[in-house]
């Protein structure tokens, strides 16, 4: 009897464990299918070109940028689209670029419902069609500006955060991919898999002198008016800051609009390194910027090591000081929108059906008052010193180049602003890597692409 019992009882704790288990996979499968599709073990990813039955990614104007025929991926039929949306949309591996549509939405593009796909011929599987809010046409204008030199180019709306354009070089043809010897050893590919807008990290240069600026505006009273003598060099911290040129006379204005390296070394020593740090850090450094799963490099401001000279080149964007071009982007933003950036996004719909709008708002970066007060500046820097005239006549365009010296080669060139035009509400960053000078060879890429971005916009 006991012993009847006794099997009895194994059974049903074996029938309970096996139900249990049944469960418990079932359960994981609904609850974590997005991570699960993404799993290398799974036979969705294990076969070569698993977006060979994906959805098609469209740009805000509905052209095809990568779509699925046949069981073969294929990109736009204009090559400089195919090679200017290259970093946006991705490559087929899951490996190479891990700031593109094609790897952070893989899940949606293949089709993951695990219940109706398992066991269903691949061609029946229906993945999902993801519309963005960039254009083809400002892409390719971007990357045809940059004229074979390693860069970033990024626009976007600051006041609704849609981003019109986000380039990267160097790239390659995604319908003629070089062989991996070339890939690995030819200098023209290097850190072609880099999305250089999020990924890249850039010495920034005079486009950081908006950092120190706000941080003077926020923290001295009238520091604007405040008038300081450039005798084209001074002795900071031991040793010197150097200026292009003796400025003379200048107050925040003048320093903004020629550049002034010795008011700006100047006014960081003033401020002092918790400041500097407090106020670098709401404007975005020493943290990542995330986007519909686009995700930054961390810009860096550490300065507490510095000696005080170095301290004081951080202030103008030199020292150890790096950032992403997008940090450069935002922080322009937020001066156009009255001190609180609107955060990009990219992604407008996931098979017709369309994203809640979204306005995200990021941390106010400084107060109104400071924001019109940079925005002036920036105004001026244009007017009196690049020129109206860089730009096309419609834009009233508000700017800050940047030379930044690097320990190898040509500085790289920057610019970043925005256009105040109602019509045209676009925040920019540009940075072409060891190009040279800012005001010389970033201002033609921004201005190239604000024009193709206001026909783009008045099409819409
Ligand atoms: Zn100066």
């Amino acid at each position: 009897m006991n012993i009847i019992r006794k099997r009895s009882n194994i059974i049903l704790f074996l029938t309970i464990v096996f139900f249990a288990g049944l469960v418990y996979h079932t359960v994981n499968i609904f609850v974590n299918a997005n991570d699960w599709v993404l799993n290398t073990r799974n036979w969705h990813l294990t076969e070569a070109g698993n977006l060979d039955y994906a959805g098609s990614i469209c740009d805000c104007k509905g052209n095809i940028l990568a779509y699925s025929s046949n069981g073969d991926r294929h990109y736009n039929d204009d090559e400089s689209i195919r090679k200017a949306c290259f970093h946006v949309v991705g490559d087929d591996s899951t490996v190479n670029m891990y700031n593109s549509v094609q790897n952070i939405y893989r899940a949606e593009l293949i089709g993951n419902n695990f219940l109706f796909s398992f066991g269903m011929p691949k061609n029946l599987r229906k993945g999902k069609d993801i519309t963005l809010t960039i254009d083809a046409d400002v892409q390719k204008a971007a990357y045809e500006a940059l004229d074979g030199r390693k860069g970033a180019v990024f626009f976007y709306n600051y006041m609704t955060g849609a981003v019109l354009c986000m380039v990267s070089t160097p790239v390659y043809d995604p319908e003629n991919i070089p062989s991996d010897d070339e890939l690995e050893n030819d200098e023209q590919y290097e850190g072609v898999y880099l999305n250089r807008v999020c990924s890249g990290l850039y010495a920034p240069g005079s486009t950081f002198k908006l950092v120190t600026a706000a941080t003077g505006l926020e923290n001295i009273r009238n520091v604007e008016k405040v008038v300081y003598h450039c005798n084209g060099t001074d002795i900071i911290g031991g040793n010197d800051i150097n200026c292009e040129f003796v400025m003379g006379d200048v107050d925040m204005t003048g320093a903004i609009v020629y550049s002034c390296n010795c008011y700006f070394g100047h006014l960081t020593d003033k401020l002092g390194r918790f400041a500097m740090t407090r106020q670098a850090e709401k404007m975005g450094f020493n943290k990542s910027i995330v986007f519909d799963g686009f995700e930054s490099a961390k810009s860096e401001y550490d300065v507490l090591e510095l000696d005080g000279n170095e301290f004081a080149w951080s202030g103008v964007g030199q020292a150890n000081v790096l950032e992403t071009p997008l940090n450069v982007a935002v922080i322009s933003a937020a001066i156009a929108n009255g001190g609180v950036p609107v955060m990009p996004y990219i992604v407008s719909g996931i098979s017709g059906v369309d994203h809640e709008p979204r306005q995200v708002l990021g941390e106010r970066m400084m107060s109104e008052e400071n924001a019109k007060n940079l925005s002036d500046m920036l105004d001026s820097a244009v007017a009196v010193n690049y020129g109206k005239g860089s730009f096309s006549d419609t834009f009233d365009v508000c700017a800050k180049t940047g030379t930044a010296e690097v320990a190898d080669g040509q500085p790289h060139a920057w610019i970043t602003g925005f256009c105040r035009n109602e019509e045209c509400p676009l925040a920019f960053a540009v940075v072409i890597e060891n190009g040279g000078s800012g005001y010389r060879e970033a201002i033609p890429v921004a201005a190239a692409v604000l024009d193709a971005a206001e026909k783009s916009l008045s099409d819409q």
